[in-house]
């Protein structure tokens, strides 16, 4: 038998990205300019119930810009998860603050509220959930507990493109949130990340800090970067923007079939308050998930992901925020979690084929 890989993720680019591109370089005019706010514009509309929005270079940089406008600095902390990508708490120390990590909750893999309580000190600035795999986290309790103890809260929305939360949109949710852009991510514009903010203000000092802190030209106010995103990356996300929702209706039928098909694993589960996006399908597997991974591949090609392997307060570059941390529920998602493909390219023999080896492979024992 010679079957064609199964990639765990395949973005998606088409002639109308290509066209977009060549008319942005056919105006010589490529830095940021009328494609990226345009896009701006098109993104908050559509995906963020009309919040502004300010588009940066990646995710990474949007959440770095949004907590620096916030005021998040030296001596603050800001409460994360530990089971995220880097980025998340990357950010944090980046501006100098400190990131809390704190445990999760075991069913939709995002911050659990109560542990977010108990972690909040005199310093705790903000609370930072993660919209992990495409699910929300809690907005409600995660509210409520920011309004109690008056700290601010942000999101981590870089995965989660489209859910919704009590029928609102992630990413209207904080003072600010971020969206990535990067080419794995449920929409593209190559690099890019993509910040909504809840006020004017905010608007202000995000675009000040994207642009080496000037609004007019050389009479910089304060000290900023260079965050921009160029003309031609906007030309592909606004094309991006299109298409993203039926793609979206895709990722949620694939994530159907699975759910329906599976045995022996523990399916994705979704709120009642939730639309989930999709972003990864992630199950649990209770025995050797590493084995499953390898077997998948070699025996049927199907590509699957482990995210995330290493919990952050654990990397080398994280630990000294959490020295000593005990994390129960983030150690035990880092040991079984497998996400397997659910992307738009995929068709029904493909489903067909994740789902026999899934079932074979966990069946065997492996
Ligand atoms: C991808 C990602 C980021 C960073 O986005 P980039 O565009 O890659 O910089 C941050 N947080 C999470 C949860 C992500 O998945």
């Amino acid at each position: 038998m010679d079957l064609a890989f199964i990639p765990p993720a395949k973005p998606i680019i088409g002639d109308e990205e290509r066209a977009a591109v060549d008319a942005v370089l056919a105006t010589g005019q490529v830095a940021q300019g009328p494609q990226v706010a345009a896009f701006e514009q098109e993104f908050g509309d559509q995906l963020v119930d009309g919040r502004a929005c300010v588009a940066v270079n990646s995710g990474t940089s949007g959440l770095h810009l949004g907590l620096l406008a916030a005021g998040v600095g030296p001596g603050d902390e800001v409460i994360v998860p530990s089971f995220t990508f880097a980025a998340t708490a990357n950010s944090v120390a980046l501006t100098g603050a400190t990131p809390v990590f704190v445990d999760i909750e075991p069913t939709f893999f995002c911050l659990d509220p109560v542990a977010v309580e108990a972690a909040i000190t005199e310093r705790t600035k903000a609370i930072m959930p993660v919209h992990l795999f495409g699910h929300p986290a809690d907005m409600t309790a995660l509210g409520e507990v920011a309004a109690r103890h008056d700290v601010m809260l942000f999101e981590d929305a870089a995965q989660a493109h489209g859910a919704t939360w009590n029928g609102a949109s992630v990413g209207s949710f904080g003072s600010f949130a971020m969206f990535s852009l990067y080419p794995t991510k449920n929409m593209t514009s190559g690099e890019g990340g993509m910040v909504s903010c809840a006020d004017d203000e905010l608007v202000r000092r995000v675009k000040l800090l994207r642009n080496q802190g000037m609004e007019r030209q050389y009479a910089n106010e304060v000290i900023g970067l260079n965050n921009r995103m160029t003309d031609i990356h906007a030309a592909i996300g606004r094309v991006q923007l299109t298409k993203v929702g039926a793609w979206t209706e895709t990722r949620r039928a694939n994530a159907a079939f699975l759910d329906a098909h599976l045995e022996g694993v523990v399916t994705p589960a979704v709120a009642d308050a939730a639309t989930h996006v999709y972003h990864q399908y992630t199950i649990r597997v209770a025995e050797d998930r590493d084995e499953v991974v390898r077997r998948l591949r070699e025996e049927f090609q199907v590509g699957s992901g482990v995210y995330y392997p290493i919990p952050n307060h654990r990397l080398e570059s994280l630990t000294r925020f959490a020295p000593g941390l005990d994390l129960p529920e983030t150690e035990r998602a880092a040991a079984e979690v497998l996400s397997l493909p659910v992307h738009p390219s995929l068709d029904q023999s493909d489903l067909d084929r994740i789902v026999e080896a899934v079932n074979v492979v966990v069946k065997a024992g492996a």
